[in-house]
């Protein structure tokens, strides 16, 4: 039985047309990206919201062998990053690979044809030899069930569902949330709003960010000598592998650098914000690094503006025209605006139902084993199977250090596969055990585990309590990882556990 396609990948964002394109470099042409969106950049196609922008210098937030010389900013604004994605999925001919509209509902490995079958919402399968998953990490919106949402007559907002058509002039408008996304919309809509009121339930660490527009010239420079925008990616990777490694893995060794952090993100608030107790409801009692810092330099100020009011109180319900706190506060409300995040460790690892070898459910199998993954990419039972948003698989701060691992992973792994005439593969359980032991070692030391997070409520931890989320080694590590990894950590061959 000859499967379909030579792949399935799922998720047209920048990991699934990384896949993608490796899967072309190993000579697997055959293959379809299925997206359950009406068009391609993941991330970047979803969240359209008001003052959308990375948080990661641009110069390192993209492929490396397909840098942009004519990034605007330091930190490119959102519509850049999906004009960016349009751009590679052209150049590296994915798009007519890619299936838009197209829900995946689950896969099912085949073991007497050695194929995943992929079942399509509708009723539609598709086989293939390999699976990948790039479905992403904050890729499942998360909306709170508060008490009478449903009876809520107004507009009612989440961020990754923005509303082009919708005019805040004039608008008594309510974001509930206070994590990155909101950092960044809450002073977009205070621009336009006639009244907003911010429902923060945990303050988050927020320092000034250093952007500035990339002048013609400097993207000429960058266009005429790429190895100009190379060394400026190498300074800005290397500052952030700093911040990463010293600041959030080696916390117990070098915590200076995380107090440093909260100390300066203190005194911006302090420069920001006039009212003492707005500064106070607005200061983290959680360590620095516990979740993704962010950068702003208009969202504490936008708290001085007389129109805008900081709620602390916990919501106890919503009415057709308001927000009624714990304390029985109404506020009056016309548009509801969610900045409510994202489920990852309930609906997201994995994102659709993955049945493995001997009916093992990924799903069910994490939850009752503990979350893991080998080299964050794959798991016994699950032959010829690669999951690129999987536990422990989040490696540096910009997700293209970790899209570029795995894709050094997939030519070690598949090359050695067709080395050997063989096109099935499967992690050894030892080799995955060791793995997890490894980092769950060597987390201990990180700020999850060896700073204050009791109250910092960060989605780096899982329902049980473990930062299943990070890699916890350098991106050199993982780097070096992915092209060196035992070759024997795999069996290759028909039935091959
Ligand atoms: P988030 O960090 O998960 O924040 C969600 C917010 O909603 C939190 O403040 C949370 O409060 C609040 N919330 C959730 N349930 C609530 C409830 N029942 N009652 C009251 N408040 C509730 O989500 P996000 O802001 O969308 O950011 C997610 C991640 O996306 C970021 O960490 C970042 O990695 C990425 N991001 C990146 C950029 C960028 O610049 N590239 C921009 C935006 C987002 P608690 O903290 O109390 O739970």
């Amino acid at each position: 039985m000859t499967p379909r396609y030579d792949a399935v990948v799922v998720g047209a964002g920048f990991g699934g047309m990384g896949a993608g394109i490796q899967l072309d470099r190993l000579g697997l042409r055959d293959f379809v990206i299925v997206e359950r969106e009406d068009d391609l950049g993941g991330t970047w196609h979803v969240n359209r919201y008001p003052g959308l922008a990375v948080d990661i210098a641009s110069v390192t937030y993209s492929y490396s062998f397909e840098p942009n010389p004519h990034w605007s900013r330091l930190f490119a604004p959102g519509a850049e990053l999906k004009r960016y994605a349009e751009h590679v999925a052209d150049k590296y001919d994915l798009r007519r690979r890619m299936r838009f509209g197209t829900v995946v509902d689950g896969a099912r490995w085949d073991d007497e044809g050695q194929q995943w079958v992929v079942s399509i919402q509708g009723g539609e399968t598709l086989t293939a030899r390999y699976l990948l998953t790039a479905t992403g990490f904050l890729s499942q919106p998360y909306t709170p069930p508060f008490p009478g949402i449903e009876n809520f007559a107004g507009k009612i907002i989440h961020t990754t569902a923005w509303d082009d058509d919708y005019d805040l002039r004039g608008r008594r408008a309510a974001i509930i949330g206070t994590g990155a996304t909101a950092v960044q919309l809450v002073p977009e809509v205070a621009a336009r709003a006639a009244e907003l009121t911010v429902f923060q339930r945990t303050p988050i660490w927020v320092v000034p960010k250093v952007d500035t527009p990339i002048p013609r010239p400097v993207q000429e420079l960058f266009a005429r000598v790429p190895l100009a925008q190379k060394a400026a990616r190498l300074v800005n990777t290397s500052a952030l592998e700093l911040l990463m490694v010293a600041g959030v893995l080696h916390y117990r060794e070098i915590k200076v650098g995380n107090k440093g952090a909260a100390l300066l993100a203190k005194a911006h608030l302090r420069a920001q914000v006039r009212d003492p107790e707005t500064r106070r409801k607005l200061t983290p009692d959680y360590d620095f690094g516990c979740k993704r810092p962010t950068f702003s330099n208009t969202y504490f100020k936008t708290f001085n503006e007389p129109h805008v009011r900081l709620e602390t109180n916990s919501i106890d319900h919503l009415e057709a025209d308001a927000i009624v706190t714990a304390d029985g506060h109404r506020t009056e409300i016309d548009t509801l605006i969610l900045a409510t995040g994202f489920n990852l460790w309930d609906v997201n690892f994995p994102a659709l139902e993955i049945i493995g070898r001997e009916g093992r459910d990924l799903g069910k199998w994490w939850r009752d084993n503990r979350f893991q993954a080998y080299e964050g990419i794959t798991v016994p039972k699950f032959p010829n199977f690669l999951s690129l948003n999987s536990p422990y698989s989040y490696s540096g701060l910009s997700y293209f250090t970790t899209i570029e691992a795995q894709m050094k992973h997939m030519n070690r792994l598949f090359g050695e596969m067709f080395r050997r005439g063989e096109h099935v593969f499967e992690v050894t359980e030892q080799a995955n055990a060791r793995f997890l032991d490894t980092v769950t070692d060597k987390l201990a030391s990180s700020v999850f585990y060896d700073g204050d997070c009791a109250t910092a409520r960060s989605y780096y931890f899982n329902q049980h309590g473990e930062a299943a989320l990070l890699r916890p080694n350098s991106t050199l590590t993982t780097h070096r990882e992915a092209v060196t990894f035992p070759l024997d950590d795999y069996v290759y061959g028909a039935h091959a556990a």
